[in-house]
């Protein structure tokens, strides 16, 4: 009887890697299935691996390309596009056991790490030497540097620091066909030949698997000050970013939450923030100093004329940190009240005013809670659709919604993701946005580097 591709490709895994961790078992794999997105459709993964080198990487991927089973690259499965959702019959290489800080070199203010490490592990531990990370999605705590990289996620502090992208020196990186490449080193300056760097970041598992980054590192900021600024409308919030943005105003953070979303981090939290305001602003100054309370009075001043019903200044630390972690629950909250999809658009951040209309039209028009928070210093929103969790048309009345406020978003010259990538939620809005001949590059460049189709297939393109 002639053995089936899938399990043959599986007893030569074995035999070539016998001491890899390798589940096959549906009730082992169930929970390698999905990522942070729901109302998503996953398939049936052949199996779930863990590597724990680059040479581990390499002979699965020489396997898998010989035998063309697919592989579907893993990082901490926090994902909010659907990236690493497994794919029927393909293998999940699960990246969490490289979880090595190679080196933290101090005099080249770089750390060289394995792509399972934890974003906020890196954080504390270049935080010892008095060394700093910039990019921190709200997720830090649990999504690994690979994620981060194939995403090229942003965070709170990205106004001032950039995203994921701004802090990449170089990459090793398992081609579709076994071969190992190094794209840059730890040199800031280096610009010879094409920039592969910059095309693996936020390829999402396509092109490549990650198994080692570069990143650079910073000297540490000075403490940061913190201001709240509560609002009677959405509105008066986006006013507000929109007349720091123009005042040339690049505080670290500059977060908005709106009503529901404070009343559901405070049910949550139990944080004593004003439940009847209809927006709040964080805003952070790491600059220090005297410079620090020119950022924060003149955040204050521009929240004032945008109408602030009140504007308070947290000069307690501990304070300020719980109130960056209620940021950074905000999601968490939403989802006490139901099942919560956050989505994640961008428009020019002088337009923020006008997206965050759009959301609330479409929240009353569909009849659907719309919890909006984000990251509005850098005009990036997560309008999040709370449903109720035996709604049975609750993915066809999120599609419906987002398709408005999406076509919004691309008619202000904004962008369909802001962050969390195409994965297959945005896969359906990649030529909307890019337009044809941008696509068609971009499937020259898949074909040119994964010809087999391998690599995280019905991703993205
Ligand atoms: C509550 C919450 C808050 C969030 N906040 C933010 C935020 O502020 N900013 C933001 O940008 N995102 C945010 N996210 C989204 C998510 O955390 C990020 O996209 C994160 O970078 C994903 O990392 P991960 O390790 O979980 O990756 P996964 O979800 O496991 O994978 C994401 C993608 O990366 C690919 N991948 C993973 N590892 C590798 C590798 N080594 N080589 C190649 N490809 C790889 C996968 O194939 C997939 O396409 C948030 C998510 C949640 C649930």
């Amino acid at each position: 009887m002639a053995v089936e591709p899938g399990a043959r490709f599986l007893d030569r895994l074995r035999d070539a890697l016998p001491r890899l961790r390798l589940l096959t078992d549906a009730t082992d794999t169930e929970a390698y299935r999905h990522d942070e997105t729901p109302y998503l459709h996953p398939g049936t993964p052949l199996g779930v691996c863990f590597p724990t080198s680059t040479a581990d990487v390499q002979a699965i991927v020489r396997l898998a390309a010989e035998d063309q089973v697919a592989l579907v690259p893993r990082g901490a499965g926090s994902g909010l596009s659907g990236g690493a959702t497994a794919v029927d019959g393909a293998l999940t290489v699960v990246m969490t056991g490289m979880d090595r800080i190679v080196e933290i070199d101090e005099r080249n203010l770089c750390a060289v790490v394995q792509p399972g490490v934890v974003n906020a592990d890196l954080g504390r531990a270049a935080a010892e030497r008095g060394l700093f990370y910039a990019p921190d999605p709200a997720s830090f705590e649990w999504c690994t540097i690979g994620g981060n990289l194939a995403e090229n996620s942003g965070g709170l502090r990205c106004v001032k620091y950039g995203v994921t992208r701004d802090a990449v020196l170089g990459l090793e990186v398992v081609l579709a066909d076994g071969a190992v490449i190094r794209t840059g080193g730890k040199n800031i300056k280096d610009v010879v030949g094409y920039d592969l760097t910059h095309l693996f970041i936020g390829s999402e598992g396509t092109l490549g698997i990650i198994t080692e980054a570069t990143l650079r590192l910073r000297p540490m900021p000075p403490p940061k000050l913190t201001l709240l600024c509560f609002f009677q409308t959405v509105r008066q919030a986006g006013d507000a970013v929109a007349q720091m943005t123009a005042s040339g105003l690049v505080p670290v953070t500059l977060e908005l939450l709106d009503g529901f979303t404070i009343r559901a981090v405070d049910a949550a939290l139990r944080l004593g923030l004003d439940a009847d305001a209809g927006a709040m602003l964080m805003v952070e100054s790491d600059v220090g100093g005297a410079a620090s309370e020119a950022e924060i009075d003149l955040a204050a001043r521009a929240s004032e004329v945008a109408g602030a019903t009140s504007v308070v200044r947290s000069t307690d630390p501990a304070e300020a940190d719980w109130l960056r972690e209620a940021r950074r629950r905000a999601h968490w909250s939403l989802e006490q009240a139901g099942v919560a999809r956050m989505d994640d658009v961008g428009v020019p951040r002088a337009l923020i005013p006008e997206m965050l209309a759009v959301i609330e039209r479409v929240a009353a028009e569909h009849g659907m809670r719309i919890g909006v928070f984000g990251h509005a210093g850098d005009g990036n929103l997560h309008p999040t659709y709370v449903m109720d969790r035996d709604d049975p048309a609750a993915e066809a009345r999120i599609d419906a919604a987002r398709a408005e406020i999406y076509a919004a978003a691309l008619g202000m010259g904004g962008t369909v993701s802001g962050e969390h990538g195409t994965g297959v939620a945005k896969r359906g809005y990649l030529e909307a946005q890019r337009g044809p001949d941008a696509v068609r590059v971009m499937r020259a460049v898949k074909q040119a580097l994964d010809p087999l189709g391998i690599l995280n297939p019905g991703k993205v393109l």
